[in-house]
């Protein structure tokens, strides 16, 4: 039984020939060619899934979920192994063939479909400053600054007249940090909108809570708040958010459990992608330990980021940026990317205020599409590593729907 294809896009499979040398071994992966199409055809006749009937033609995996990013990455390229030699007597140890996936010199440019969720960035400021916080945010980072009420409505009025529009998002820093928030939220809420809220849950989130439960309580089941929480450990979670910041996280979680609003909680997936039901089962345990009806297990309940900063591909190098048959593929099995059918305002300080393609880029100049979302809504160039790393191989999303 040799099993699927390599996910190389050839209907190649694979054995391995551990043939005895001098002092070791030589290791031979060999690829062998078989009648790909009459194993599909049989597949079918006995009724087994489609998608992997595919695979044994394509040699595309129809899904890439278990795979560390960095194999994502060759998705589609066929390989090839040199021979290999282990010599264990000589304290060798086995490694396995580095992958180097190739350079992509033109990342693909996406259109923009239609605007389906309008997010707003309430200011870089926080009342935290966590390790790893993709936008540096802090108490002292103004550098984006808060947006007022009136950009917010006028940017709002116009999000509504493309018809598309159904969701509201508002990020940070911190976004109960700012003074216009309830004004907002009762106003997208009033329009008939939904509105998503990110937050770490902790002091300014709980000066609000008074007017969250009454704007819940006239919305039911508009409202979406989710509180970061990195780790199901205190430990693991405080070593990233500071000191005494476990316990008012999950103090936020029961305050909000009761209330008609949707709760999901954000988390940080930092080992790699085959470890993901292990987080998901220690998250389960929390909730269920915290009497919390969370479903851990749910992808838009439990939604789990990939670290931004890290290189799976060895240490400094970068992840390639996502290659345009790579992308096709990824959509085909189901990708949503944000900048296809989301932008988000933000006011740098001392600047206007503007349009970026996403929430992942705010201060990345040629992200910046537009000073109004009419304008906005032209093609964007994947050529940021967070499009590969989080997005096109990641496969996350900050909203996923
Ligand atoms: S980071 Fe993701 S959403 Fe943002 S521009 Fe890149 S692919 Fe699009």
């Amino acid at each position: 039984m040799i099993g699927l294809p390599a996910n190389d896009g050839t209907p190649r499979v694979w054995f391995s020939l551990l043939l005895p040398r001098e002092g070791g071994f030589e290791i031979r992966h060999q690829a062998l060619d078989y009648d790909a199409a009459g194993a599909a055809r049989a597949m079918r006749e006995a009724g087994l899934p489609e998608d992997y009937a595919l695979t044994l033609t394509s040699g595309l995996w129809p899904n890439l979920d278990i795979l560390p990013l960095a194999e994502r990455a060759m998705t589609g390229i066929p390989l090839a192994f040199p021979p290999l030699f282990w010599k264990p007597r000589e304290g060798g140890s086995w490694r396995a063939p580095e992958l180097h996936p190739p350079p992509v010199a033109t990342p693909p440019e996406v259109a923009f479909a239609r605007l389906e969720t309008l997010w707003f960035h309430l200011g870089s400021r926080c009342n935290l400053a966590c390790t790893g916080c993709y936008v540096e945010s802090s108490p002292h980072n103004d550098r984006l600054v808060f947006i007022s009420f009136e950009t917010f409505r006028s940017f709002l009025d116009e999000g509504r007249g493309f018809g598309s529009l159904r969701r509201v998002g508002f990020t940070g820093g911190e976004p109960f940090l700012n003074p216009d928030l309830e004004a907002m939220l009762a106003h997208a809420l009033g329009a008939g909108l939904e509105a998503l809220l990110l937050t770490n849950g902790l002091a300014p989130f709980r000066r609000a809570l008074p007017w969250l439960e009454r704007l819940a309580s006239r919305h039911p089941g508009r409202i979406t708040i989710r509180i970061s929480l990195d780790a199901p450990e205190a430990t693991a979670h405080e070593a990233l958010r500071g000191k005494g910041t476990f316990a008012p996280a999950l103090a936020a979680l029961r305050a909000l459990a009761p209330l008609p609003l949707r709760l999901t909680v954000a988390g940080r997936r930092a080992g790699a992608p085959a470890e993901e039901a292990g987080l998901r089962a220690r998250y389960a345990a929390l909730f269920a330990a915290e009497g919390l009806d969370l479903d851990a297990y749910d992808p838009t309940v439990l939604v789990l980021f990939p670290e931004l900063g890290v290189s799976e591909l060895g240490e400094g190098a970068p992840l390639p940026l996502p290659r345009p048959d790579l992308l096709a593929l990824r959509e085909r099995q189901g990708l949503s990317l944000m900048c296809r059918r989301e932008r988000m305002v933000v006011q740098r300080k001392g600047a206007e205020p503007e349009v970026v393609a996403c929430t992942l880029l705010p201060e990345e100049p040629r992200f910046a599409v537009g000073a109004t979302l009419t304008e906005s809504f032209r093609p964007v160039r994947l050529d940021h590593p967070h499009c590969a790393r989080f997005c096109v191989l990641g496969g996350a999303s900050c909203d996923p729907v």
